[in-house]
């Protein structure tokens, strides 16, 4: 059936090549969509969302595509942000907030802040491409997130284009739908026991900052495309701080790891990164001329980061150095600007390095890449996890935001084997009961998408999961937002596009 959208003057396209470009992400799920609707205005955004809700059509809205755990594909229309909504507001300089299009890249926003001296600290690594909506849909977060929290609280509003085409604006009143979910969860907060006490969460939704704040944006963020579609954000800003430096610190053990968090949080860290073993070997860190010498032996590497002024960082990375040497633990600091940069590229070239030595045989796959537990559980976290990758016969690259019990896992897949599928439905549902254990989620930053979905209701309590539904159907009453993103549709496979 031709796609045609009555008063959408935007691009609509079914032709093979475009739904095929759409049909992938960085992530490894691919799912071919019906159609591609590529909105220029807010207009045609009302438009389409009407008339899809009327027709029972499914909208998957797409920023730039970073995004891993499959919320930027589907079956039905995807519609691309990136070509209409890029519109870059002056930066307030009195509110220190920025406005921009979903489909503004977060950095090209970053550098207009930086230009006023201020700054946007829960920037993703993938900054340099992904867009401030799918940064907001996904409550991203990045290396800073340690002191800083991830984008929620950096979200001072959204405009969004609700279900029944209507448009929330930014300092717009919260609509009676939201007023009405709010009073349903403030009702019976059965919902909210046993919430996990993690640092951080891109799982499920944002209830508990929305039924406390009343902001429709609190649960936008994070809602991962299912509630609406985002058309532009206002960013918080804050000044640029005068001075910062890094300290990488040698691992002897995975208790170093505990040591050196703790480390962190004692000197106010604004990073407490780690680098696990099998991070240093694929990416070559051993040749490395900063750090060579403390990744060939190690355990793995900590990237512990100091900011403030000029006296405050030299006072912690002093701290740092003392505490090190009393734990018997190898540091080096970096002595300038320029070291800063070398020592932070070390953790960056991360994913890219890892996809490359990944080899022609084995694919780095991304499916159990974002759990996060209670920082004093990590430990325990590690250690299942070599159980059950071993369990698997898989080996991976392990690394992420130590401070904050979020670790990234890389495992290489072996995608020519006949049973590599088996190999990672056993990890996955091995890591999705370890998490569960542990009173973690399996999402610390990148989403729930559909890879996760299935996975929700191991790792939620079944109060939390009606609240859930509860929140899509008062938000999204006929489903026509990324249906199978956050929530399982019934019988959908985790597995569902993975690898194709
Ligand atoms: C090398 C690399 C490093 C990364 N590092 C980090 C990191 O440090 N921290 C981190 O959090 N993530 C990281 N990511 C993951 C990803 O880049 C981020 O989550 C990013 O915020 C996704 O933005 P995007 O524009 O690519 O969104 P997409 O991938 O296009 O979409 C992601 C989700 O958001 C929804 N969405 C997108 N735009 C909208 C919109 N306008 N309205 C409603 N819903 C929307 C989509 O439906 C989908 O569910 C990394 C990815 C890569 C490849």
């Amino acid at each position: 059936m031709p796609i045609h959208v009555p008063g959408f003057r935007g691009r609509l396209s079914q032709t093979p090549s475009d739904l095929r470009a759409v049909s992938r992400s960085t992530g490894p799920v691919s799912m071919k969509p019906w159609a591609l609707a590529v909105p220029g205005d807010l207009n045609d955004v009302e438009a389409l969302v009407r008339h899809a809700s009327r027709e029972g059509w499914h909208l998957t809205p797409r920023g730039a595509a970073s995004g891993m755990p499959g919320g930027n594909v589907g079956h039905g229309v995807v519609v691309d942000l990136t070509e209409g909504f890029g519109q870059l507001d002056p930066v307030d300089l009195e509110r220190k907030t920025v406005r921009v299009g979903a489909g503004v890249v977060l950095a090209r926003a970053m550098n207009a802040a930086r230009q006023c001296e201020l700054d946007f600290p829960p920037a993703p690594s993938s900054s340099e491409r992904c867009s401030a909506g799918g940064v907001t849909a996904n409550n991203a977060a990045g290396p800073r997130s340690f002191r800083h929290g991830s984008a929620r609280p950096w979200v001072g509003g959204v405009e969004a284009v609700l279900a029944d085409g209507d448009v929330l604006e930014i300092d717009g009143e919260s609509t009676g739908t939201f007023d009405v979910l709010r009073r349903t969860l403030l009702a019976d907060q059965a919902w909210a026991d046993g919430w996990p006490e993690v640092r951080k969460n891109s799982s499920g939704y944002a209830l508990a900052d929305f039924a406390h704040s009343g902001r429709p944006g609190d649960v936008l963020v994070g809602s991962e495309g299912t509630l609406g579609i985002l058309t532009r954000v206002e960013l918080r800003l804050r000044p640029l701080l005068e001075a910062r430096a890094v300290a990488v610190v040698a691992l002897p053990t995975l208790d170093a790891l505990v040591h050196a968090t703790d480390l962190a949080h004692r000197v106010e860290a604004a990073a407490c990164e780690f680098l696990g073993k099998s991070f240093l070997e694929m990416g070559g860190v051993g040749a490395d001329p900063l750090v060579g010498d403390l990744a060939r032996d190690a355990w793995g590497l900590a990237v512990l980061e100091c900011e403030g002024s000029k006296d405050i960082v030299k006072a912690g990375i002093d701290q740092l150095t003392r505490e090190a040497r009393g734990l018997g633990l190898q540091m080096r600091s970096a002595e300038n600007a320029e070291e800063t940069e070398g020592l932070w590229g070390v953790r960056h070239r991360a994913s890219p390095t890892i996809a490359a030595n990944a080899g022609r045989e084995r694919t780095s796959m991304q499916f159990i890449e974002d759990s996060v537990v209670p920082p004093q559980r990590l430990p325990d976290y590690l250690s299942g996890l070599a159980r059950i990758l071993s369990e698997a016969r898989l080996e991976a690259v392990v690394f992420g935001h130590a401070g904050d019990g979020n670790v990234h896992v890389n495992p290489l897949v072996p995608t020519g084997a006949p049973d590599w599928r088996d190999r990672v439905r056993h990890t996955l549902h091995g890591v999705t009961t370890l998490v569960a254990s542990l009173g973690g989620t399996l999402s610390g930053e990148h989403g729930d998408g559909r890879i996760r979905a299935p996975m929700l209701e191991r790792i939620w309590s079944p109060e939390a999961v009606r609240a859930f539904r509860m929140t899509k159907d008062t938000l999204d009453p006929v489903g026509t937002f990324n249906p199978g993103v956050i929530l399982p549709l019934p019988g959908q496979d985790p597995l569902e596009g993975l690898g194709c």
